[in-house]
């Protein structure tokens, strides 16, 4: 495939592992768009909001409207947050309370494994195909008291970790620090499906 074709991913490229993101999605056959600016997200036909430290990412947003823009943009286009990016797409945020985009429906509860338990790396089922999931898990939330909209994808026990409302996709873990490639893949076929 020419990369003329190739589906354009931004990243949101402020705080946090926006860098492996963007390897992941070449290796998926995206062209991966680093995104600091609202008026860059003109340009991309999807988005993936990285983790890192979801207060952070929201003070940079709170900035030159780019919080409303990227509003927007999560009502009309896919979008994929992953970990601190699936708090900041959530419809409401505890543990503690900050503001979110609201794209997913689902509460995110911050920090919500246990101190011994906060980082993982768990290997689990997945409604993806191609067998059990490597799932890398860093100071991840929860997402409770999910929309029935949101389509589980796999699960920690019985929390649903991986999911996807439409053109929105969350996961309460880090894909971008496993080999394999399948959640990153699933999210572009998802881009190149509404282009
Ligand atoms: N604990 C972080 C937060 O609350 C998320 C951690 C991560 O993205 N790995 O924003």
């Amino acid at each position: 495939m020419s990369a003329v074709h190739l589906p354009r991913v931004g990243v949101l490229a402020i705080q946090g592992d926006y860098a492996a993101h963007a390897e992941a999605l070449r290796e998926a056959d995206a062209e991966p768009v680093e995104i600091r600016l609202p008026q860059q997200l003109a340009g991309i036909d999807g988005l993936i909001l990285p983790g890192g430290e979801s207060t952070t990412i929201l003070r940079f947003l709170e900035k030159n409207d780019f919080f409303a823009q990227l509003k927007e943009f999560c009502s009309s286009s896919p979008v994929f947050g992953t970990c601190a990016g699936a708090i900041l797409l959530s419809r409401a945020v505890r543990n503690p309370g900050q503001e979110s985009v609201g794209a997913l429906d689902a509460v995110a509860e911050r920090n919500a494994y246990g101190r011994q338990i906060d980082s993982a790396i768990l290997t689990a089922e997945t409604e993806l195909p191609g067998g059990p999931l490597e799932m890398v898990f860093i100071r991840a939330p929860r997402l409770i008291e999910l929309g029935s909209g949101v389509e589980g994808l796999a699960k920690r026990g019985n929390d649903p970790v991986l999911g996807r409302e439409g053109k929105v996709m969350a996961a309460t873990f880090h894909p971008e620090l496993s080999v394999d490639r399948r959640v990153h893949k699933y999210f572009v076929d998802s881009v190149i499906c509404r282009r």
